[in-house]
């Protein structure tokens, strides 16, 4: 059992979707309220870890995730502490194996402690470079995530930072698109549209949060983007609540789709991992890669998710090599780095996988 478990470790892996919020480990939540503690921050009451964080074997439902979300918001509030929890993250993806990340993070501005929208991406960059500086092996690329419930003033202002980011990022960590995320229940799709196309227009890469619930007229007018990548999927299918049409456009362009097992069975938009949309897309041979979408909530690393995918789904060692393998002709990354990443599947692939 442990040799299984030190293969998932050693294996190489792509993380196409993880909020950086979501991301944040017990032990970071941790230094994060003595961080707070120590400044005397008397204006809300410091959580407990247990609250930020779902264990093994619990749900909540997916309206209680975003209440968690809310409170980390609050203990992630300036530019020290996003450059904290952006280093641990990016750490610990590499100390799980992780050698291609994106992250994904909306720019927050705290008029109390004057921090902007462009102080907190510089921060997340210089977090990056932080984790980069020691010896982790790691490639980092960022995508700056627009929420649902914003303006379609707050998503174009997104739109314009990740466009100057991405031509002036520093060389350890560029951004390279946009999300959309958010409660899959609240905002008002065709207000943001505009700004998402024009993303597109700018030459950025969209991954987006499509068919988290059944919402088939957000997915109807999110899909007409034709977006670079499709976050969850879960209620594409017709037996979920979806219809063929998406089913078909979706594998006619070949649209990625980012997994996220753990997440949609704690927050209850699956019934159990036997139910996950996983099956039907594999069987497809359709693009997509395993992610964790919030490991330190869902308390849940991608090693974990790579394993819990091969148990459920009955993946042999070699079958699982080839589906972390294949993710990276999915990342927003050059040729060349696609090339790079390539080569370290090839050169750390055992003799044999079984
Ligand atoms: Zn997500």
């Amino acid at each position: 059992m442990e040799a299984k478990q030190s293969f998932y470790r050693k294996l190489p892996k792509v993380e196409l979707h993880a909020h950086l919020n979501g991301s944040i480990s017990q032990s970071t939540i941790y230094k994060l309220i003595k961080y707070h503690k120590d400044k005397n921050k008397t204006d809300f009451v410091l959580p407990e870890a247990w609250q930020v964080s779902i264990a093994k074997g619990e749900q909540r439902s997916l309206e209680d995730c975003f209440d968690i979300f809310k409170l980390i918001h609050k203990l992630v509030d300036d530019t020290n502490a996003v450059k904290m929890v952006t280093r641990d993250v990016v750490q610990e993806f590499a100390e799980d194996g992780v050698r291609y990340l994106e992250i994904r993070t909306t720019p927050r501005a705290n008029t109390q402690n004057g921090m902007s929208k462009t102080a907190y991406i510089d921060a997340v960059l210089a977090g990056v470079g932080e984790a980069l500086s020691g010896d982790s092996d790691i490639i980092v690329k960022l995508l700056l995530s627009i929420d649902r419930r914003q303006s379609f003033q707050d998503a174009i202002n997104t739109v314009e930072l990740a466009s100057q980011y991405r031509d002036k990022s520093p060389p350890h960590c560029s951004v390279v698109g946009v999300d959309l995320s958010g409660d899959p229940s609240a905002g008002d799709i065709p207000e943001l549209v505009p700004a998402l196309t024009q993303a597109k227009k700018n030459g950025l890469k969209l991954a987006l949060h499509v068919a988290e619930i059944v919402n088939n007229k957000d997915t109807e007018s999110l899909l007409a983007l034709l977006p670079d990548r499709i976050g969850h999927g879960t209620y594409l299918l017709p037996s979920k609540g979806g219809c063929q049409q998406f089913v078909d456009m979706v594998q006619q362009h070949k649209i990625p789709i980012e997994m996220c097992l753990t997440s949609n069975v704690k927050g209850r938009t699956v019934a159990g991992y036997l139910d996950h949309h996983f099956k039907y897309w594999y069987d497809a041979n359709h693009p997509i890669s395993v992610c964790t979408d919030d490991k330190g909530v869902f308390a849940s690393d991608l090693s974990d998710e790579y394993s819990i995918v091969a148990q459920t789904f009955g993946l042999s060692n070699e079958e699982v090599w080839t589906l972390s393998e294949a993710a990276i002709d999915q990342c927003f990354a050059s040729d060349t780095t696609k090339q790079q990443l390539k080569r370290i599947w090839k050169d750390n692939k055992p003799c044999s996988s079984n």
